[in-house]
């Protein structure tokens, strides 16, 4: 009795859950699992903080008629993110008594949607927190939204005629509009411009540091970097700005080593050769006054605090704090004085701000043989030798070492391999085939199962998880909403919003519903690794209820990167707040229809239903259908342009 007991596994809870997925790692408290075993946001109602669930809000988009897959935005979580770097400077500052000041600007390239820019520019007055545009459309945004004359608009990118009059008129109607040099060629026309307007410009100079970075981003810092100026190239510029009286316009020194940046080391020692820098050019004779350190502000997504690429072995306020100590350095010993301190940081105030739910539509399950396979009398001797090994994994050897384990590992292969050659010559059959692959899969099924127990690390079984695996057909297309992830191997987390309080039975890779191999996610971080599959809870299609993922940080990048593959547009979009505890749906954008994507790859909806119109008529004629079929036809037809492009239920 007492035995029994003890060897019970204790039921799973939503404590499981939570560790599994990592939520509580890479969530940054904003989000959790619930007592009721569903993902929560924290959102602000009131003064108080409360968790809503995410299946919650599905529910009341689906009883408005917003189909899946959805990605919701959640503003509290983008002002939190303001919050947090703002305040994580001015308390370094406070405590290194240190006499600049922090103005943050946000590079409009990481999210550029609207309702972004707005935010951003309406909370972030209060810390004077400006916007960096790369390009001439980014400037028109910036422009229009950005009027704190105390914030400033950092003007990166390629810069011609029409953009850097923008920026002059601008500087001449009070707005802090810094132009940064990338090339040297740049220097003569923002000069022949800003005499002919009779404007000093503001100047700052992108400057390739030699201090390179790790991460998929590194290149973007270092000599080997596109943008920038090099040392020599720097010192034409001040030279030129001395000869024509203009070295006060210099005022500012900028670099960027790259996003993503996941080890502190490498942030400090570019911020402190940026510095040394500064410093040279204040001796120089320049005006100087801000340091702009680029973006690079890590985050974890893979939940790891390590110097993973998916994360960061620091947060915001060691940031923070590290950026303020060697600035303060290295100034010192200078004997220069402090410089405003400018970070670009994209991905660690966006990111957060949105989730994409999708809904699973269907599953290819990974069923390997559960008993004894038999077998004809004069059946092939690969196929007698394949169901020794079978009929060896269905014993219960307790005996079993190592190095049995690996021989049946082996056998199992070469048998296996050797069916397929075989059945290539004609030797075998179709059906002797399968029962073959049957069987191995079994073989290995208890392989994989055993590896632990008996010591086996696995590493020469390479590639077996990710075979012995589901396949989770999820309503979404990874080319449209998560581009970084089939582009560069980015993680996201990504994890059930529900059913938290049952133990997931499956391992499952998802796929998307592209018909692209590229369109799947099998790369998770969970369990405090990296896996190829994920697991997951048996969807149950039959019960007619949405089995439902949450694809979480994907608000850095994505809504823009991403494409029309395979002509499935831009999902559904909602923001959600709470208000006296009551869920307030803003800002709902229906995603691209189907006549809206056609219209984009240059086809006339209408010169569609046209030409399905005439074949119809023509099917009429040769009697192939009746004229009230064809009325059926062509409303299927034009319901089909007007449909969303995703699965719709
Ligand atoms: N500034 C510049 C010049 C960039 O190129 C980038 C992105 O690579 C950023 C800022 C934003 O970087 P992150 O999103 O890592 O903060």
């Amino acid at each position: 009795m007492t035995t029994e007991r003890r060897t019970k596994t204790p039921p799973w809870t939503i404590e499981d859950s939570a560790e599994l997925y990592g939520i509580r790692e890479w969530g940054h408290g904003y989000f959790d699992v619930s007592a009721k075993g569903e993902v929560v946001v924290n959102l602000k109602d009131g003064k108080k903080t409360k968790p809503v669930s995410l299946a919650q809000i599905v529910k009341g988009l689906r009883d408005r008629g917003t189909q899946l897959p959805v990605l919701i935005r959640f503003g509290d979580l983008l002002r939190w993110r303001i919050d947090e770097l703002n305040e994580g400077f001015a308390s370094s500052i406070r405590e290194a008594k240190y006499q600049g000041a922090y103005r943050g600007v946000y590079p409009i390239k990481v999210n550029q949607q609207q309702e972004v820019i707005d935010e951003i520019t309406r909370y972030g007055r209060k810390y004077h927190y400006g916007l960096e545009a790369g390009s001439k459309p980014e400037l028109i945004a910036a422009l229009a939204y950005m009027h704190d004359p105390e914030a400033y608009i950092v003007c990166n990118g390629y810069k011609d005629e029409e953009f850097i009059d923008l920026a002059l008129y601008a500087q001449k109607m009070g707005l802090q509009v810094i132009m940064v040099l990338e090339m040297p060629s740049e220097l003569k026309l923002i000069l022949d411009r800003s005499k002919k307007m009779g404007v000093r410009p503001t100047l700052g100079v992108r400057f390739k540091l030699s201090a390179e970075s790790a991460g998929h981003w590194a290149g973007s810092g270092g000599d080997a970097s596109v943008f920038g100026l090099n040392i020599s190239q720097l010192m034409t510029v001040v030279d030129t700005l001395r000869e024509e009286g203009m070295l006060d316009c210099l005022r500012m020194l900028h670099y960027h080593q790259g996003s993503q940046i996941p080890n502190i080391r490498a942030i400090r020692q570019a911020v402190t050769e940026a510095a040394r820098v500064y410093c040279g050019l204040v001796q120089e004779g320049a005006r100087m006054g801000i340091l702009d350190l680029g973006g690079g502000l890590a985050i974890s997504y893979d939940g790891f605090k390590g110097a993973t690429s998916a994360s960061s072995n620091y947060g915001t306020k060691e940031y923070c704090a590290d950026v303020i100590e060697a600035i303060s350095e290295v100034t010192a010993e200078a004997g220069v004085p402090h410089p405003d301190i400018i970070t670009e940081s994209g991905r660690a105030i966006v990111a957060y701000y949105s989730v994409l739910v999708i809904n699973i539509l269907d599953v290819n399950r990974f069923e390997p043989p559960t008993g004894s396979i038999e077998l004809a009398k004069d059946a092939p001797a690969l196929l007698k030798n394949l169901a020794e090994l079978h009929e060896e994994s269905l014993k219960n050897n307790n005996k079993l070492t190592r190095e049995r384990l690996q021989e049946i590992y082996n056998d199992a292969v070469y048998y296996r391999d050797k069916l397929r050659t075989e059945f290539s010559y004609g030797k075998i059959g179709l059906r002797d085939r399968s029962l073959g692959e049957e069987m191995y899969w079994g073989v290995m099924t208890w392989v994989s199962g055993k590896l632990e127990s008996v010591g086996h690390d696995g590493s020469q079984m390479d590639r077996m998880s990710a075979v012995m695996t589901d396949y989770y057909y999820g309503n979404f297309s990874v080319f449209q909403s998560l581009p970084d992830l089939w582009a560069i191997d980015q993680i996201f987390p990504v994890m059930p919003i529900h059913r938290l309080k049952e133990k997931p039975t499956r391992n499952a890779v998802l796929s998307d519903i592209t018909c692209d191999s590229d369109g799947k996610i099998d790369k998770f971080a969970h369990g405090g690794q990296i896996c190829e599959s994920l697991p997951l809870h048996d969807p149950e299609i039959e019960s007619g209820v949405d089995y439902m993922l949450g694809i979480f940080l994907v608000g850095a990048y994505q809504e823009t990167l991403g494409d029309l593959h395979n002509l499935l547009g831009d999902t559904n979009v909602v923001s959600v707040s709470i208000e006296n505890g009551k869920l307030k749906y803003r800002r709902e954008q229906e995603g691209d229809s189907v006549s809206e994507v056609l219209s984009y790859v240059e086809y006339d909806p209408k010169d569609l239903a046209t030409r399905f119109r005439n074949l119809a008529e023509s099917a009429v004629v040769s009697n192939r259908i009746t004229p009230t079929e064809r009325r059926e036809i062509m409303g299927a037809f034009e319901a089909g342009l007007r449909g969303y492009t995703y699965f719709e239920s």
